[in-house]
């Protein structure tokens, strides 16, 4: 596999590795891409929903659609709904989506390579492999996750993660909503029934240190609403994972002579309160495949220009969630608990997240 050294070595084949290797492949660059999975997204840990509004610029989201989402529904604490009408977006086939622009990599010229573990990243740029072999490439863009080696190799950590637990359960009858369950039991994150025709992504994400309380948390929702007769009993899949939610970190570094950058979860883009990270995932892999071949090409600045473009594309979102993030958790302090209207104002259905 190691015939040849790549300019550009990107680790991972999420949606973030692989838009970093179609881009810089399309400017011409020797790149490959390295992904431990059998199979692009699978299995998939993502509750697949992505909202029009930041997914406008997304290729391939259309193709890959479900089912259409319309409204999103909160319940507070188990109070009467509240409805958001206008939240249109859609429900996707993450494992087709994945699949889909991993293959875009591939055609535009990217060797994308699956069923490779990365073992290590060495301070002085090297990338050591499950099987033994080592790679020392000119650039390595970490589309790693939320525990990156890469990002871990230059000091830049995803130090706040939520950790996920989800199920897909049989639906009673379809429906066009996400639902959201904001409760003070699920500290730092919420629930989540997402339909995808006749069936449901069903979950909760709560900060780390609760991980602990995530079965028992989401069986009583899974329980209240087997009881509301709108989901049936059956369980047809688990899955899980981690998500960054402490903001983004310096998404570049050297290593040696070798150019570090980061993209997606690996970068910390992923929006600290809603979870969400499959556009950020895109843009930011673009962007990185981009100054990879822009820093090959001389241009010095291109890893600065890179995290400027970071900011002023994420930089308000995540700032606001952060901020948002804190004050729920601030909530929490001298043993309290958050009010309904506490956890309504850092939730973004409500008008009190978008306050100053
Ligand atoms: C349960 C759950 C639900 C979510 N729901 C949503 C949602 O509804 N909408 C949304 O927008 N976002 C959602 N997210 C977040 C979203 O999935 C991520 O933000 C997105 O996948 C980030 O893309 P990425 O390419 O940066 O990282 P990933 O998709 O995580 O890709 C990283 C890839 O790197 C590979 N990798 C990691 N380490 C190594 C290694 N050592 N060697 C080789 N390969 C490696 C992994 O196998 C993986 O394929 C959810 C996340 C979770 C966990």
């Amino acid at each position: 596999m190691t015939d040849r050294t790549p300019d550009i070595l990107v680790l991972g084949l999420g949606p973030a590795g692989a838009c970093a290797a179609k881009a810089a492949a399309q400017a011409g660059c020797n790149v490959m891409a390295l992904e431990r999975k059998k199979q692009p997204g699978a299995p998939v840990q993502c509750a697949e929903f992505v909202p029009a509004l930041i997914g406008a610029q997304v290729e391939g989201l259309k193709a890959n659609t479900v089912q259409d989402i319309t409204s999103m529904i909160t319940q507070v604490e188990g109070e009467a709904p509240d409805l958001m009408a206008d939240f249109p977006g859609r429900m996707i086939d993450r494992a087709r989506f994945d699949a889909a622009l991993a293959q875009a990599a591939q055609k535009a010229g990217a060797s994308c390579l699956f069923g490779h573990n990365i073992r290590a990243v060495e301070p002085g740029g090297a990338v050591i492999l499950a099987s033994g072999e080592t790679i020392t490439p000119k650039v390595i863009i970490g589309a790693d996750g939320p525990h990156s080696l890469a990002g871990r190799a230059i000091g830049a950590i995803n130090k706040e993660i939520l950790e996920t637990r989800q199920i897909c359960v049989p639906l009673r009858k379809p429906f066009e909503s996400t639902d959201i369950f904001l409760k003070a039991d699920i500290r730092g994150g919420y629930g989540w029934l997402f339909p995808k025709g006749d069936v449901a992504n069903l979950g909760v994400g709560v900060m780390a240190a609760d991980k602990g309380a995530l079965k028992p948390v989401l069986e009583t929702l899974h329980a209240a609403l087997i009881k509301d007769g709108r989901i049936g009993k059956d369980v047809i899949g688990h899955t899980g994972g981690a998500i960054p939610a402490g903001g983004m970190v310096m998404p570049h570094g050297m290593l040696g002579a070798t150019l570090v950058l980061l993209a997606g979860d690996a970068a910390g883009l992923t929006n600290p309160v809603t979870g969400a990270g499959i556009n950020a995932a895109v843009m930011s892999g673009h962007l990185a495949g981009e100054a990879a071949a822009d820093w090959l090409d001389g241009d010095a600045d291109a890893p600065e220009n890179y995290h400027q473009d970071l900011k002023d594309l994420f930089g308000a979102s995540l700032a606001r969630a952060l901020k948002r993030r804190r004050e729920i958790l601030h909530s929490y302090d001298n043993e309290n608990t958050p009010t309904p209207a506490q956890l309504r104002a850092g939730w973004i259905a409500y008008s009190d997240y978008w306050a100053a």
